[in-house]
């Protein structure tokens, strides 16, 4: 029934690849720089203070079961991360013209928005990623019979945002395509748009009546500040788009496993608003059905706990600036330490890029070397985790690099 020609073997996922043979590595001296998990300076993962509190809290609560949780999830947990990410006083939410539900993390939001445009887009059905973009994008939209084209987003010569090329390939793009857009931190290369540049983007989006979907994985991770991460969408709420929106609890919570996310959709403001987003609420809770049946409750569980309570959320506040102060630091001290080192070429953009990654800059080839001769690990097109680096072995990175460089 399945012989190689029908169902040939496929490759291995290049990312957890790369893990496996980092683990196989017995090098004392190993770095790993490929997995966008945070780490603390012992290069372990953190348990966020104030998830241990809230999993605390959960575990003494007498009534707490395990029965199924709603279709759409829970809903002190949906409503809140509507709030986290549209604002309080988004228009959105007053006008009530939002629809959220839990889905499994960030993966599965970006799926169920794919999803329900397979079933349901009538634009040009292709999606319009950055180049490059987080490699899952295009098998997720490919999987439900989304196509993807790309728009130029890294600029190689600067190590910044090639903002021309996007905005006009963006222009270029057949009238009302679907724009894969990425709030902030962008993955892989940390590379943002300012806001006015985000401004000239919506004028160019909104010229070509094309559909915004932004994929939020790295709120309060890549500035500390939960609003001026949420910054840009935000915005193209206030100019009245409509648009969907993947949210993942996974890294800024430090929830990686747990699963914990949400899918808002938001319809343009007008009076048959409520309407068209409950019809829309309806066809989500039918795909979800399909799907996966119910949410899972323990992440969710906690991100609402902490949601909900004010001393909490402040707590979560200062564990966010915790992580995103330990990877600018560490962003400063590589610079540093390369331009003391007089490594060739310029450093700058490794402080000026932001978030849990870094796109150095490093040919495949140097990755190679690297790998090989001192034992770091990092995928092949460059991109270094920040969170990866520590001041145990920030010394020995910078000077491995500086020898495969020079
Ligand atoms: N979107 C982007 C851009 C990401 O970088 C990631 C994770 O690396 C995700 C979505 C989804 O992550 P998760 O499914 O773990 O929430």
């Amino acid at each position: 029934n399945f012989p190689s020609d029908v169902v040939p073997q496929a490759p291995e996922d290049p990312l957890f690849g790369l893990m496996a043979a980092f683990r196989a590595d017995e090098s004392p001296d190993k770095v790993d720089l490929g997995i966008g998990a945070y780490r603390d300076d012992n290069a372990k993962p953190w348990i966020l203070p104030v998830v241990k509190k809230a999993d605390e809290i959960l575990r003494n609560d007498p009534d707490l079961n395990h029965e199924y949780a709603p279709i759409a999830g829970i809903q002190s947990f949906t409503s809140k991360a509507a709030e986290l990410m549209l604002g309080a006083d988004s228009p959105a939410l007053k006008e009530k013209r939002s629809a959220s539900i839990q889905t499994i993390s960030g993966t599965g939001a970006v799926h169920l928005g794919a999803l329900f445009l397979a079933k349901f887009f009538k634009g040009n059905r292709t999606v319009y990623v950055s180049n490059p973009t987080w490699a899952n994008h295009h098998q997720i939209f490919s999987n439900v019979g989304i196509p993807t084209k790309q728009y130029p987003y890294f600029d190689k010569k600067t190590k910044g945002l090639d903002f021309e090329g996007m905005k006009n390939a963006i222009k270029d793009a057949p009238e009302r395509s679907i724009i894969l857009l990425h709030p902030c931190a962008h993955n892989p290369t940390g590379v943002d748009p300012t806001l006015d540049q985000w401004k000239e983007l919506a004028e160019v989006i909104r010229s070509k009546n094309h559909f915004p979907f932004f994929d939020s994985a790295y709120q309060g991770f890549a500035s500390g500040n939960l609003a001026r991460d949420a910054a840009s969408v935000r915005y193209f709420v206030e100019q009245g788009f409509e648009l969907l929106i993947a949210q993942s609890f996974a890294k800024n919570f430090g929830l990686y496993g747990e699963r914990a996310g949400c899918f808002h959709a938001v319809t343009a403001p007008g009076p048959d608003a409520q309407t068209t987003i409950s019809r829309i609420a309806s066809q989500l809770a039918i795909l979800q059905r399909s799907e996966i049946s119910n949410p899972p409750l323990y992440g969710a569980r906690i991100v609402s706990l902490v949601l909900n309570d004010a001393k909490l959320f402040a707590e979560w506040e200062d564990n966010l600036t915790t992580m995103s102060g330990r990877i600018m630091d560490m962003r400063n001290s590589l610079r540093a330490k390369l331009e003391e080192l007089g490594t060739p070429g310029t450093w700058n953009h490794i402080t000026d890029q932001i978030g849990m990654f870094s796109f150095t800059g490093l040919t495949e080839e140097q990755v190679m070397r690297l790998r090989k001769e001192s034992h770091i690990y990092m995928t092949k097109n460059g991109r270094i985790s920040m969170a990866g680096l520590n001041t145990k072995n920030i010394d020995y990175f910078a000077k491995a690099v500086h020898a495969v460089v020079s």
